[in-house]
């Protein structure tokens, strides 16, 4: 069964951008239904698969499925997005840096283009910075969509752009939601790991792998 992953900081660390009690719901409440729906639906199946990815690439565009890749791309997501925020105030430097300069032109011109991108998105989704080799790319997509599923295409970061994610802070303004989350809130080195990863060096980072089921260990063993 899939696990819900701790969050690598105090549910206070992102406050005022995210205050601790969207966090608290957002994580122990959406994120968790999301994933004890995914492993209730694989149970049904009597499927125990070794890696959430392999679940979203397999149900994504399956019309039998849908419920599936909903539930486990909003799974994958949101476990991405938690490791995707850092309290501290990095900068993107190095090889990252200098694609952002040569394909945004600065970095600010990047931040334009994805507060943009995701202000002027219609209902939920998620805004991402997405490579492709060595190229950036910034993009939106519709509800549990993700770039899983996009052959070639390596998510460096994400933001939520569900009004769950945003509204008790920031209630419609979306757009000031996605600007102090940019300024303040965006992992930098996790993106530079994800960049370096999408050319060869290093691995990409994926879902907590499945634990066991109580009693199913003991089953194995027979
Ligand atoms: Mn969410």
């Amino acid at each position: 069964m899939f696990i819900l992953p701790d969050l690598p900081y105090r549910p206070d660390a992102l406050s005022p951008v995210i205050s601790a009690e969207t966090l608290r719901f957002h994580h122990g409440k959406h994120h968790r239904t999301y994933v004890e729906t995914v492993n209730t639906l694989l149970d049904d199946a009597g499927e125990s698969p070794t890696a959430l990815e392999d679940v979203v690439r397999a149900a994504a565009g399956d019309a039998n499925r849908t419920m599936l890749f909903n539930n486990a791309a909003q799974a994958w997501n949101h476990g991405f997005f938690w490791e995707a925020m850092s309290p501290g105030d990095g900068q993107p430097g190095g090889d990252l840096g200098r694609a952002i300069d040569a394909d945004f032109g600065d970095l600010a011109a990047l931040r334009t283009n994805f507060v943009e991108t995701g202000a002027k998105h219609f209902g939920s989704g998620w805004v991402w910075l997405a490579a492709e080799g060595d190229r950036l790319k910034i993009l939106a997509t519709h509800d549990a969509g993700d770039p899983l599923t996009m052959v070639g295409l390596v998510p460096l970061t994400v933001c939520d752009l569900w009004e769950h994610a945003y509204y008790l802070d920031h209630q419609n303004d979306r757009k000031g939601f996605l600007e102090g989350w940019f300024d303040g809130l965006l992992n930098w080195d996790l993106a530079a790991s994800q960049f370096a990863a999408a050319q060869g060096r290093g691995l990409e980072w994926t879902y907590p792998e499945p634990v066991m089921k109580a009693g199913t260990a003991r089953l194995a063993k027979r």
